[in-house]
């Protein structure tokens, strides 16, 4: 709710499905600022909505149409490379939404509150459209889960881990290579990615802090890819996971909190984490 000199505006501005407690900001206004707030606008959330819907309906149709017409349409995995993404993918979906629990009650300390639900609401929707992936071509199935995850996922992670995928795929689909390093290449650029789009670098406790232990640790185990080499980077993982409890959130809500979130990991990488694992898994024997 906010009370202005000339009325009070009720609704939800800020929404924390699953925080404890309660949020209350305070924002210096003079004349200015009132009539900017007082002005008409067509944004949906604001109270000073216009009556109108903003935009013509024909246009709107139009929209959801092409977001329709370029999702990919597949025909389930044929060969073994595609079923083993397949089980990676859904083994990564499950182990998230079995993780609700977990991620909600480490976000109430040190965020929001909502990221198992973001989690478990776009593992859900992976997990219904993966059967329409091209799942026998890797790089376009990675590029369809970021196109899913960027839609359904929401919130900040919704657009980084969008990002992510896309990132990877663009980069396994200009490779000619199909092993372990390729990935660590596609991953450590998805990172890139996620650090020029959401500003954060490793350290900056955030879903980077698992991403880029995982990466390195593919890295520096050189040789024959092996579940060992795998396994190992997963651990490094949990441990940069892990780490997060002794680093100072700089972005985020958990920047809000400052230092009350020191000793909590971060529930982002601890996602990271669980995810990586589990896909991983579902991926053995190479
Ligand atoms: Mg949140």
């Amino acid at each position: 709710m906010k009370a202005l000199a000339n009325g009070i505006y009720a609704g939800t501005f800020l929404s924390s499905l699953d925080m404890a407690g309660i949020s209350i900001s305070v924002l210096g206004i003079d004349d200015e600022w009132l009539r900017w707030l007082d002005a008409a606008t067509t944004a949906p959330a604001w109270p000073n909505v216009l009556k109108q819907p903003p935009g013509k309906p024909e246009a709107r149709i139009a929209t959801e149409v092409r977001v329709e017409l370029s999702s990919p349409i597949g025909k389930g995995a044929q060969t073994e490379a595609g079923k083993k993404t397949k089980r990676a993918i859904e083994a990564a979906g499950k182990a998230l939404i079995d993780a609700e629990d977990e991620l909600t009650e480490m976000d109430r300390v040190t965020g929001d509150g909502d990221l198992g639900i973001s989690m478990k609401r776009a593992a859900e929707a992976v997990r219904d459209a993966v059967g329409s992936y091209p799942l026998d071509n890797v790089a376009a199935t990675l590029k369809a889960l970021g196109h899913t995850l960027q839609r359904e996922m929401g919130g900040s992670s919704g657009p980084l881990y969008g990002m992510l995928f896309l990132r990877c795929g663009n980069v396994v689909e200009n490779s000619e290579r199909t092993d372990l390093a390729q990935w660590a290449e596609a991953l450590a650029q998805g990172c890139r990615a996620i650090s020029d789009l959401g500003g954060a670098k490793p350290g900056d406790r955030t879903m980077l802090d698992a991403l880029d232990p995982f990466v390195k640790s593919l890295n520096a185990s050189a040789g024959k890819p092996s579940r060992e080499q795998l396994l190992s980077a997963v651990e490094a993982a949990e441990r940069g996971a892990e780490a997060t409890a002794q680093m100072k959130p700089r972005l985020g809500r958990s920047s809000y909190l400052g230092d009350r979130v020191l000793g909590h990991p971060d529930p982002g990488a601890r996602a990271v984490a669980i995810w990586l694992r589990a896909a991983c898994e579902a991926l053995l024997p190479l």
